[in-house]
């Protein structure tokens, strides 16, 4: 079998890459070990319930670019829904609800923020403080942080205990998968800087309405309509390489052949793939063994009534981070989501611990659970979730084309893990893929951010 372009890995950044290869007129073919599209953003059946469930929530931002390119490509960019409130819950009271008011970005949030009574006046002082010296020290400044924890930056800037635990604790480890003091600060500014103080769309919450796995529906009709073919169920198993240039894929199926090979896979698979002799060829390959993963828990509930009002939740300074409604049914029990991020002292609990403590945490969080027990529970353990983004990762990331010092030309990564700039998400994954198809095709490439708002560029934002 041969291609214009062999693609490995059907998730995210797979599925990016193919599609653009495809839109340029050239065959891609994608090489995809399970018997579903989506890698870890997508679904799967629980053979207990019967359920088709999410391996965990997904959420997208208004700044995904990308991503929402992506879902317009495929077709499916009605089928998120956009919340522009986020809810944090402060029991015995109703939530307090952080929504963009009627300033420009990056003000945006100044009246909901200040109404919010999860935080003193203190707290609030020290947030806008840093607030401020993210905008001042712009795009640019972010990276002198570079290889220093955001916490430690929280320090410089001194933020109070209770802002660090009930604000930027609950965005720091859901948006980067690792706590303040262990994420390269870096990853954690471009959060705040990008996804909230730019724009005033950048922060607002793309839900999925349907499971994740069927937003990928139409991409094997599109890439059929140009000859491509997606191979579902068949695994690469090495890289063939003549020395010089790759020349396709072996699979469990036999060789596919290719003009050029995009892996989209995540790192530790890729070097499985890879041969001593590519390795040597080529210093992308060279160093993924020292990449470092952080897991992530998401966990099922079933209650016998609605217990969650409000379409999610933030649980600050509680060990489970989100809550997501995910329906009721027709009888009034209601299916709730909880994330944990950065969960790797969640991963030797058992279920049965798990159910209890996240349990604990919705009771706390939703007064009408209180009394209750779930009808069921059942919790996703991802243990390599994403990447690590510590100090030091940043140096780790491959671009998706060989440096200017050589390596293997016809060989072209994508994948959220690659030097992108963006945390671990699935708008780091497209724009990956994007990347690598440009390298192929010599077109398109990654589109382009939401404008900063002319106020936050003024204050320095740039
Ligand atoms: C629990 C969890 C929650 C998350 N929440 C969010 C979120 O809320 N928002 C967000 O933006 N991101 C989130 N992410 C991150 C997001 O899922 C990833 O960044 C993104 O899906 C990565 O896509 P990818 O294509 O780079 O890699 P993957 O999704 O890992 O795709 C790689 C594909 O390659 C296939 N593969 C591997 N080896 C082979 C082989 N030998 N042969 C053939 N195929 C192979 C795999 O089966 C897989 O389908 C979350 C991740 C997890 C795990």
């Amino acid at each position: 079998m041969s291609a214009d372009v062999v693609v490995i890995g059907g998730g995210i950044a797979g599925i990016a890459a193919a599609l653009r290869v495809a839109e340029s007129g050239r065959r891609p073919v994608v090489i995809e070990t399970r018997r579903k599209l989506g890698g870890r953003a997508t679904s799967f059946v629980d053979p207990r319930s019967g359920q088709v469930l999410d391996n965990c929530q997904h959420v997208a931002m208004g700044c995904c670019t990308n991503l929402l390119d992506l879902y317009r490509r495929l077709g499916v960019l009605e089928r998120i829904d956009w919340h522009p409130v986020t809810w944090w819950a402060h029991p015995p009271h109703e939530p307090d609800r952080l929504e963009a008011g009627w300033l420009p970005a990056p003000g945006q949030f100044t009246g909901s923020f200040l109404r919010m009574r999860l935080l003193t006046l203190k707290d609030k002082l020290a947030v806008a403080r840093a607030m401020w010296r993210l905008m001042r020290m712009g795009f640019a400044g972010r990276l002198a942080w570079r290889g220093r924890t955001f916490g430690a930056f929280l320090q410089a800037t001194g933020q109070t205990p209770r802002a660090r635990e009930m604000f930027w604790e609950p965005v720091v480890v859901s948006a980067c998968n690792l706590p303040s003091d262990q994420v390269d600060a870096p990853f954690a500014m471009q959060v705040f800087q990008e996804g909230f103080l730019g724009h005033r769309f950048a922060s607002a919450m793309g839900l999925s309405t349907v499971p994740l796995l069927q937003l990928y529906d139409p991409a094997e009709a599109m890439l059929a309509k140009v000859g491509g073919q997606l191979r579902l169920g068949v695994s690469a198993q090495s890289i063939a390489f003549d020395g010089r240039r790759v020349t396709g894929v072996v699979t469990d199926e036999g060789l596919v052949e290719g003009a050029a090979v995009i892996s989209a896979v995540p790192f530790d698979r890729l070097d499985r793939l890879c041969s001593p002799a590519m390795k040597s060829a080529d210093r992308r390959l060279q160093r993924l063994g020292e990449i470092q993963v952080s897991p992530i828990l998401g966990v099922h509930l079933n209650y016998p009534v609605r217990v969650l009002e409000t379409p999610h939740l933030v649980l600050p300074g509680r060990g489970t981070q989100w809550l997501f409604d995910k329906g009721t049914d027709g009888a009034g029990r209601q299916h709730v989501h909880a994330v944990i991020s950065g969960a790797a002292a969640w991963m030797d609990l058992d279920e049965a611990e798990i159910g209890r403590r996240v349990h604990a945490d919705v009771a706390w969080a939703c007064p009408r659970a209180a009394g209750l027990e779930p009808t069921e529970i059942r919790s996703v353990k991802e243990r390599r979730a994403t990447f690590a983004a510590v100090p030091g990762f940043a140096a780790l990331r491959p671009g998706a084309r060989p440096d200017p010092r050589g390596g293997i030309d016809n060989l072209l990564l994508a994948g959220d893990w690659c030097d992108t700039g963006w945390p671990a998400t699935m708008e780091g994954a497209v724009r990956s893929g994007y990347a690598a198809a440009a390298a192929v095709t010599g077109q398109g490439g990654p589109e382009a951010d939401l404008p900063v708002a002319p106020l936050a560029r003024l204050v320095g934002l740039r």
